[in-house]
């Protein structure tokens, strides 16, 4: 059995253009650090008067880190626990155990408060070379493509990873492993995760209100940033019919299947996905990299009203002690016009899961972004191998 296992990783080796050991470089997250930063810049947090309202207010937290809504709201992409995702929490509660766990990863322990920091300055850096870059003419997404490889690196390299230019990979630092499990930040996921993490937001308001402690509001905001960072995401349109677990359980070695899921979460993050909401409103999503582009203002314009709203929630649950017990953020997550074998305007989803097959359904033709065929008889290997062959590697998966 070894022996073939061992066959199996060799007859891969041959097979592929990049080792796997390579691949293993590749997963990736929604939108880039910098452009959540920017997002939750635009969010403005309540406080009681005699606090005005700040948006670059700094939340204190028990670590002993200081840290504003949106910087929060970024830190999702590094401090997680790898192996236990939110959405698989048997229970609410086992899920809120869990949620909070990863959150006093920085919040509560000491341990990574130098780090966090660091991974804080070269979000900055990395939101400066994009703004030279934008100042000099460049398009915002190319810009990305070119800088993001090195911030890959520097980002593992400041969780506790490899450093070296040429397989920092190989060493996978918290930014690189949560990347590497980020179901949570996926469709439904990251809306279970965001609300678990919003509902206990929810309850710290509601217990600060008791006391009238202005400090304990604060760290409500502070959790409900944290779980911005799931509603953020769910807001991606990469990362709304992409079966990202699917694909991960489906196909052997489950690295393959995250990296089909890269596949199919580029074509979608950059052409944009025709969607509506409970509010019956309609627009084409984009995803990351694309958000100081024209085209993605109009979707810009309802993620920060989502995030604007949770937050207020927050602040409605301290001034009355009550849960807001509201649907206003839920009627504005998008829902794709078009899914599964159903699409007739925008691309055909690369991938769908079939419920009653049980089978992630895979486009026939590759290269024809509007073919309308599907088939269940396909292999993991093979379709990445063909995709490497003619596409290189996914999009930020190029970064690394
Ligand atoms: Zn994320």
């Amino acid at each position: 059995m070894r022996g073939l296992k061992r066959a199996l990783v060799l007859a891969f080796g041959c097979l592929l253009a990049t080792p796997l050991s390579t691949l293993a470089a590749t997963q990736h997250d929604s939108f880039s650090p910098s452009e959540h930063i920017v997002q939750g810049n635009e969010i403005t947090l309540a406080f009681p008067a005699g606090k005005s309202p700040s948006k670059h207010l700094l939340l204190t937290l028990p670590s002993g880190l200081h840290l504003s809504y949106a910087e929060i709201i970024t830190l999702g992409d590094f401090y997680q626990v790898p192996e236990k995702p939110i959405y698989q929490g048997a229970t609410n509660e086992e899920k809120e155990v869990r949620f909070l766990a990863d959150f006093n990863l920085f919040a509560v322990s000491e341990e990574n408060v130098s780090e966090a920091t660091g991974v804080i300055e070269i979000i900055y850096d990395e939101l400066k070379s994009i703004d030279e870059a934008i100042a000099n003419g460049e398009d915002a997404e190319a810009a990305y493509k070119r800088v993001s490889p090195d911030y890959n690196r520097r980002y593992n390299c400041a969780t506790g990873g490899g450093c070296s230019a040429s397989n920092w990979w190989l060493s996978p630092g918290k930014y690189l492993k949560v990347a590497k499990t980020n179901y949570d930040h996926f469709g439904d996921n990251a809306w279970v995760s965001y609300h678990v993490g919003h509902r206990l937001a929810i309850q710290a308001a509601v217990s600060a209100r008791q006391t009238e402690d202005v400090n304990k509001l604060a760290y409500a905001y502070a959790i409900n940033a944290y779980a911005s960072h799931f509603l953020s995401d769910r807001f991606a349109s990469g990362h709304i019919r992409t079966p990202r677990v699917e694909l991960a359980e489906q196909v052997t070695p489950q690295d393959v299947g995250s990296l089909l899921a890269n596949y199919m979460h580029d074509e979608e993050s950059s052409g944009g996905l025709h969607v509506h909401n409970g509010r019956g409103e309609q627009w084409i999503a984009y995803g990351d990299t694309t958000s100081f582009e024209a085209k993605c203002a109009p979707h810009r314009a309802k993620l920060i009203e989502a995030l604007q709203l949770s937050a207020d929630e927050i602040y409605l649950a301290y001034a009355t002690g009550k849960s807001p017990d509201s649907k206003a953020v839920e009627n504005i997550l998008p829902i794709a016009d078009e899914i599964g074998s159903h699409a007739k305007d925008d691309i055909s989803s690369l991938f769908f899961f079939e419920p009653t097959l049980k089978q992630v359904m895979r486009r026939e033709k590759l290269d024809d972004f509007y073919d309308r065929h599907w088939t269940s008889n396909w292999w993991g290997w093979s379709t990445f191998t063909e995709l490497e062959r003619k596409r290189g590697l996914p999009l930020k998966a190029s970064r690394s």
